[in-house]
Parts: C-alpha cells; structure tokens; sequence
C-alpha cells in the first residue's frame, strides 16, 4: 500500500536521515491520523496536518514487524528534481498553471487561494438536490431577479427585463477530494450541451432535474476555477468555474 504525505509533513519526513540512524534497516513506523483514499483505482493512505508518525514505537506489534524484516535493506527510490527555470521548458497546451488536486485545493486558506485560479481535472460525481439549476437574470445588471406575481423583477434595477441562465451547483471529485462546484451561463451550457431556452421549453414540472441536466454526472473536465466569495465566510469551500479548459465526456 502506498502513503503520500503532503505539503510540509513531507518536507519533515527526512528519510535520508532515518535511513542512517538504523544502518538501513527497515524502522518500523506508526503513522496515526491519516485517511484511507482511492486514486486512480488505487487505494493509499494520504497524511495530512492532523497526521502524526512514531518511529520504532514500543508496541508488542513492532518486534513482530521488526524480526520479519531483520534481512531487509531499505531502498530509496528519488525521483529526479523539477528543471531549473532558466531551462527551456517543453511546450506545453497549458504552460502557466498546473492542475492542482481538490484535497490541495480544499486545504488552501481561501485569502491564500491564487488570485488567477487553478485548474483541476474532475468527474461530476452528483448534482446538489434542491438547488435550482437555472434563474431569471436581470438583463440590465445580470443579477438574479425576485419573483413578482406571475412575473420577475430586478429590485436593484426597477426593471423587468430578464433572460433565463443556467445556475449549475454539483459535486466534483478528481479521487483525492470531494467539492462543491458551481457555474453559470454559458460555461454552463458548454457542460451541457443544450442552451437554457430550449430546457426551458422542454422543462417537466414533476421532475427534479431534466435529462440532460442529470446527465452531466461522471462527465470528466477541466476546469479553470477561483474560489467563491461565500468560502470566505462559510466552513465549506465552494468553487466557481470561470471556463472548460478540456472536456473528456462520460467516464
Ligand atoms: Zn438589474
């Protein structure tokens, strides 16, 4: 089973070190306050700021552990270091920004969030139930107008002028992490695939989402993404897509 550790428990870890103090035998290690995760079909443990490890902890499992591996010489493995910056970089479709992980993503202080956004490559996992997946938008200021009898108004503009958009919120995971995402209008309608006046049209009343809302579920993208205003407020962080930099289809 493979353990990741992140961020700067894996700049603590000192495995050089850990290595000469035992004369490279294998050290017994207790690693407490990790979660069990599946990436890519694999299964690792992924050690987070909540982790801590123990070497050689005194536990009847240990010398158990320690007599079966008294043959064994530890061996290191290092992957070879990022090119310096002055190196030319090979060309890539998307050389400014990498895509990051949601279990990154979700552990970023949100006034730490990069101001131009991240990418991240997910699959829609479900859509949030109850939440209206189009509005009425003011065609004046583009804000969301109040319903007014059998009509809509934008309160801020005195207007009634208004088109439908789509509001899109669901729930992405990309294997590390689940979050909430949530898009509007035509980066919508790309994920889609439809415009919002003919869902309009077509809409069924007793029906919770149509079709082809609910058909966006296991659709792979990615998203180039910024953090929502209400994730400065709120414990769960919420992401908004600005565009679609890939579409993979169904998964
Ligand atoms: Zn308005």
């Amino acid at each position: 089973m493979s353990m990741t550790l992140w961020g700067q428990r894996a700049s603590n870890f000192d495995i050089e070190e850990l290595c000469n103090i035992n004369d490279g035998k294998p050290v017994p290690v207790l690693f407490v306050g990790c979660l069990m995760k599946t990436f890519r079909g694999q299964d690792y443990i992924s050690g987070s700021a909540a982790s801590k490890w123990y070497f050689n902890p005194d536990i009847p499992e240990v010398s158990a552990f320690s007599n079966r591996l008294s043959n064994e010489r530890i061996h290191i493995n290092h992957l070879p270091p990022p090119p310096p910056p002055n190196q030319p970089q090979q060309p890539q479709s998307m050389p400014q920004q990498e895509i990051s992980y949601l279990a990154d993503l979700q552990r970023i202080d949100p006034y730490d969030f990069p101001t131009n956004g991240c990418l991240c490559t997910v699959t829609i996992a479900r859509l949030i139930a109850d939440a209206p997946w189009w509005f009425p938008s003011c065609t004046r200021c583009g804000k969301a107008c109040t319903v007014e009898g059998n009509t809509f108004r934008c309160y801020q503009c005195d207007c009634s002028n208004y088109k439908y958009k789509y509001k899109l919120s669901f729930i992405a995971t990309d294997g590390t992490a689940e979050a909430e995402m949530i898009c509007f209008g035509p980066v919508a309608q790309r994920i889609v695939g439809r415009s919002v006046d003919s869902m309009m049209r077509t809409v069924r009343h007793d029906e919770d989402f149509p079709p082809d809302i609910a058909g966006i579920v296991s659709h792979k993208f990615t998203f180039a993404i910024n953090m929502t205003s209400q994730s400065f407020y709120t414990c769960i962080k919420k992401y908004m897509i600005t565009s679609i930099i890939t579409s993979y289809g169904r998964q």
